[in-house]
C-alpha cells in the first residue's frame, strides 16, 4: 500500500510543479519569441532549436489533469536516465523540467542514437560526430557485438517497462472522461481506456476487437461475449458485423428491429469468436430477414458449409494461401493450430475444425479462378513465350507420390485436367501407343546405367497410388502442364505432354534423355502418322544432365551446342521440382482429389509469382546474356588471333566435330584397352548419374542409403578398372579417379584416337 500513497503524493507534487512549468513555460516562449525578433534576418542559432521541442501539447482530461502516455513507474525511471542524458552536450536542455517533456525528450535521444547508428553503419565518413570510434567500425562482428552490447544494457530498462505495463493502475475512461476505466482495448489506441458504459457502446459496433478486464486487478482477456457489468463479468449476445439491408419490406425503416439469430463461430486471424447472426424483422408486417452465404461473400465472409455454422473471414484465406506459397510444407492442420492458440491468447475458447476448411479454402479459390477465367487471364500461358515459345522442358519427379490408403474418397477435384491431365485420358493415349507401335522393352541407357525414362513398364505394386508427377515448363519457369505417372518414367509420358502443347509454337524440346527419347518419337511417328508433326520440334538435351551421358552424345545432342537456343538450359524444370516436391510432404497424405486441387493451385500461384517478376528477370537475363555474349565474342577473335585460324577454317572444325558426333558409336571393342575405355566411361557417367539423382528420385534416407551404396560399388569397381588400364597404357597420362569424376578432362583415349578432335 505504500506504493499507493506514495503515487498519490507524486500526484500532487506534479500538479505543484505543473502550475510553476507553466509559468516557465510562458517565460521560455516569450524568450523564444523575442530572441527571434531580435534576429530576424540570421536563421535561428543552433540553442534556440534546441528549445523548439520544449513546445509540447499535453492531453488532459476532463478536469485539466495531465493525462499520462505510460505508467508511472517507467516515467520515474526515464527521468533518472534524462538527468545522465542532460549532461550529454548535444541536448542542452534549459532546467524546465517536466515528466512528459522528460519522456519525449528520451525518445529523442533514441532517435538521435538510432540515427547516428545508422549513420556509422552506412558511413564511416559520418561517424565524427559519434564519441564511440568503434560504432564506426568498418567490421560487421564489431557492430553487431555493440549493438547488442546496446540491447543488453538496455535490457533492464525493457523489463521495467514491460512489467509495468501489466500493472491496472486506475485509469479514467478516455471517451467520457468521467467514469473509471474497466477495459481496455488494444485495438482502440490511441485511446484504450473504456468505462462499462462506453465499453459497450463501442463494442457493439467494433465487436472483433481484442479487449482486457481490468476489474480482477490484472489484464484479463475479453471474449466479445463478455462485458462488465457492476465490476462482474456478464455474458452478452454479439452480433457478426456483416453488411444488412436498410430495408426488407415497404413499411419504414425505423420500423425495423435487429435481433440475435443462430449462432456461429467466426474464423478471423485472430482465431475463433463465437457469435449471433443478425436478424431483421419489421414491426408493422413482420417480415423478417436472415443472413444468407450471399450477405455474408458480400461482408467478405466465407462460410464453412452452406448452412454455415462456422464461417471464415477471406482474410484467413488469403494468409493460409500466402503460407503456403512461403512454406509449402505447411499443412492446414499446422496453419489452424496456429489459429486455435490465437484464440486462447485472446481469452477465447473452441477449436477450428481442419475438414470444413480445407473443403471451403478450395471452394473459395475455385470462385477466384473462375473470375480470372472471366477476366480472360490464363494461368498456364507465359505472356514471355506467346505466341512463339522457344524451348520446353520437360522431365518427371517422383517425390510428389500418393499413398494409396491415404484418404479415399470418390470426390471430384476442383481443378482436374486444368493442370494435371486427365488420368483416363492418359492411359488411353498411352495404351493406345503401346498397341499401334511394337515396343522394345528395355532401359533407356545411355553412358550407364539409369533409369531416368524407359519404354515400357510395370505398373508398380507398392503402396503408393500416383508415383508422381511429369512436368512441362518453358525456359521461364513457367509451369505448362503435367500429369500423374503411374508406370514409373516412360517415355509415353513425355510424348503425351509434346503432343498437347504442340498447338504452341515450339523451337526446342528438352529433356534429360533426349538422345534416348527422340529415337523413340521417331519410330513412333512411323507407326502413327498423326504424330509426325511432332517432329518438327528440335532435340534438344538438357545441358547439365548432358554431361552425364557419353561424350559422343553430349556432343550431338546436347543444348549448348544447338543453333539458336541462347543460354536455354533445359533444366527450368529443376526450379519447379524443388518447389513442388515441398508441396508434397502433405499431398502424399490428401485425398486424390484434394492432391490435384493443392498441385493446381499452387502450380498457379507460382506462375503468377513468375509473372509478376517478368518484367524485371528478363531484362536481367537480357543484360547477362548481353555481356556473355560479348566476352565470348572476344575469347573466340582472341583465341583466333593466337591460334592464327581463318573464319573457314572454324567452320570446317565444327562441322567436322558434328560429324563425328552424328557418327554412330563404335561398339565393336577392338583390343583390350577400347573395351576398359568404355567400361569406364559408362561407370564415371553411371555415378554422376546415381549423384545427380539422389535427392531427386528418392525422400526417404532408405531409398538415399540404397543409392550411396551402389554409388560406392560402382566407385569400387572404377578403380579397379582405372588401375587395370593405367597399367595397360603406362605411356598416356595417367588416370586418377577424382578428375575423371569432377568431369572436366577429356578422356585421354577420345584426344588420341579422333584425329578431329585434336589436330
Ligand atoms: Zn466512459
Ligand atoms: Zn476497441
Ligand atoms: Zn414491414
Ligand atoms: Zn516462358
Ligand atoms: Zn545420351
Amino acid at each position: 500500500m505504500t506504493d499507493l500513497k506514495l503515487q498519490e503524493q507524486l500526484m500532487v507534487l506534479d500538479n505543484l510543479v505543473e502550475h510553476q512549468e507553466l509559468k516557465d513555460e510562458l517565460q521560455s516562449l516569450d524568450e523564444f519569441l523575442g530572441e527571434l525578433q531580435a534576429a530576424a534576418a540570421p536563421p535561428p542559432p543552433p540553442p534556440v532549436k534546441a528549445v523548439k521541442p520544449r513546445v509540447l501539447w499535453r492531453k488532459r482530461d476532463i478536469d485539466g489533469n495531465i493525462v499520462h502516455a505510460r505508467p508511472r513507474s517507467s516515467r520515474i525511471q526515464s527521468k533518472k536516465n534524462d538527468h545522465i542524458r542532460n549532461t550529454d552536450p548535444p541536448i542542452s536542455a534549459p532546467e524546465t523540467g517536466c515528466e512528459v517533456a522528460f519522456a519525449t525528450e528520451t525518445f529523442e535521444g533514441f532517435l538521435q542514437d538510432l540515427q547516428h547508428s545508422l549513420i556509422d553503419s552506412s558511413d564511416d565518413e559520418a561517424s565524427s560526430t559519434s564519441k564511440d570510434p568503434l560504432l564506426a567500425s568498418s567490421d560487421w562482428s564489431m557492430r553487431q557485438r555493440l549493438s547488442s552490447e546496446k540491447w543488453r544494457a538496455e535490457r533492464p530498462r525493457l523489463v521495467n517497462i514491460a512489467a509495468a505495463q501489466e500493472n491496472v493502475a486506475r485509469h479514467i475512461c478516455q471517451q467520457c472522461g468521467g467514469n473509471p476505466a474497466v477495459v481496455r482495448c488494444s485495438d482502440c489506441r490511441p485511446r484504450p481506456f473504456f468505462c462499462a458504459e462506453c465499453d459497450i457502446s463501442m463494442h457493439t459496433r467494433h465487436v472483433l476487437h481484442n479487449r482486457d478486464a481490468m476489474t480482477a486487478g490484472f489484464y484479463q482477456p475479453l471474449p466479445p461475449t463478455m462485458v462488465v457489468v457492476d465490476k462482474a463479468l456478464c455474458h452478452c449476445e454479439r452480433l457478426v458485423p456483416v453488411e444488412i439491408p436498410d430495408r426488407i419490406c415497404g413499411c419504414s425503416p425505423e420500423l425495423l428491429r435487429v435481433s440475435s439469430g443462430k449462432t456461429v463461430s467466426v474464423i478471423t486471424m485472430n482465431g475463433r469468436y463465437d457469435l449471433s447472426m443478425p436478424e431483421l424483422n419489421c414491426e408493422a408486417c413482420q417480415a423478417t430477414w436472415a443472413a444468407g452465404v450471399v450477405d455474408l461473400n458480400q461482408s467478405d465472409y466465407w462460410p464453412a458449409t452452406l448452412h454455415f455454422a462456422t464461417i471464415y473471414a477471406t482474410d484467413v484465406f488469403y494468409s493460409f494461401e500466402e503460407m503456403k506459397m512461403a512454406a509449402p510444407g505447411l499443412s492446414c492442420q499446422a496453419f489452424l493450430r496456429m489459429l486455435d492458440q490465437q484464440t486462447v491468447r485472446f481469452g477465447r475458447t473452441g477449436k477450428i475444425s481442419a475438414d470444413s476448411f480445407q473443403r471451403s479454402f478450395f471452394e473459395w479459390e475455385a470462385v477466384r479462378y473462375e473470375i480470372d477465367n472471366i477476366c480472360k487471364e490464363e494461368p498456364f500461358m507465359c505472356p514471355a513465350c506467346t505466341p512463339d515459345m522457344l524451348a520446353v522442358s520437360v522431365d518427371g519427379n517422383r517425390k510428389r507420390y500418393r499413398f494409396k490408403n491415404a484418404a479415399r474418397s470418390e470426390e471430384q477435384a476442383i481443378f482436374e485436367g486444368v493442370f494435371i491431365a486427365n488420368d483416363e485420358e492418359v492411359t488411353r493415349f498411352v495404351d493406345y501407343i503401346h498397341n499401334t507401335s511394337k515396343h522394345v522393352s528395355g532401359r533407356g541407357v545411355c553412358g550407364g546405367e539409369w533409369s531416368a525414362a524407359r519404354e515400357t513398364s510395370q505398373r508398380s505394386a507398392s503402396k503408393v497410388d500416383e508415383e508422381g508427377l511429369e512436368l512441362a515448363v518453358c525456359r521461364h519457369g513457367v509451369l505448362l502442364c503435367a500429369l500423374n505417372m503411374y508406370r514409373g518414367e516412360i517415355f509415353a509420358y513425355p510424348l503425351y505432354l509434346q503432343r498437347k502443347l504442340a498447338s504452341r509454337q515450339i523451337t526446342f524440346f528438352c529433356m534429360d534423355v533426349t538422345c534416348k527419347y527422340w529415337p523413340y518419337l521417331q519410330r513412333i511417328a512411323n507407326s502413327c502418322p498423326e504424330l509426325q508433326h511432332l517432329l518438327k520440334m528440335k532435340p534438344f538435351l538438357s545441358v547439365f544432365h548432358a554431361k552425364a551421358h557419353e561424350f559422343k552424345c553430349e556432343v550431338k545432342w546436347s543444348g549448348a551446342y544447338q543453333d539458336g537456343a541462347g543460354l536455354t538450359l533445359g533444366e527450368e524444370v529443376e526450379q519447379c521440382n524443388a518447389f513442388l516436391s515441398r508441396i508434397a510432404v502433405t499431398t502424399k497424405h490428401m485425398s486424390k482429389a484434394g492432391r490435384t486441387d493443392m498441385l493446381t493451385l499452387m502450380a498457379m500461384r507460382w506462375n503468377q509469382q513468375k509473372f509478376n517478376n517478368l518484367a524485371i528477370s528478363l531484362s536481367q537475363r537480357y543484360q547477362k546474356a548481353t555481356k556473355a555474349l560479348q566476352s565470348q565474342l572476344q575469347n573466340l577473335e582472341t583465341m583466333k588471333g593466337e591460334l592464327a585460324v581463318t573464319e573457314r577454317q572454324l567452320e570446317d572444325w565444327v562441322s567436322d566435330v558434328k560429324e563425328w558426333g552424328d557418327a554412330t558409336t563404335t561398339t565393336t571393342t577392338k583390343n583390350e584397352v577400347d573395351a576398359l575405355a568404355s567400361r569406364i566411361e559408362v561407370l564415371v557417367a553411371s555415378i554422376k548419374r546415381r549423384s545427380q539423382r539422389l535427392y531427386k528420385d528418392t525422400d526417404g534416407n532408405k531409398g538415399r542409403a540404397r543409392m550411396r551404396r551402389k554409388i560406392r560399388e560402382e566407385k569400387g569397381i572404377l578403380t579397379s578398372v582405372v588401375e587395370k588400364y593405367n597399367k595397360i597404357v603406362p605411356n598416356t597420362e595417367t588416370l586418377c579417379l577424382e578428375t575423371i569424376l569432377s568431369g572436366d578432362t577429356a578422356w585421354p583415349w577420345q584426344l588420341t584416337r579422333s584425329g578431329t578432335y585434336l589436330q
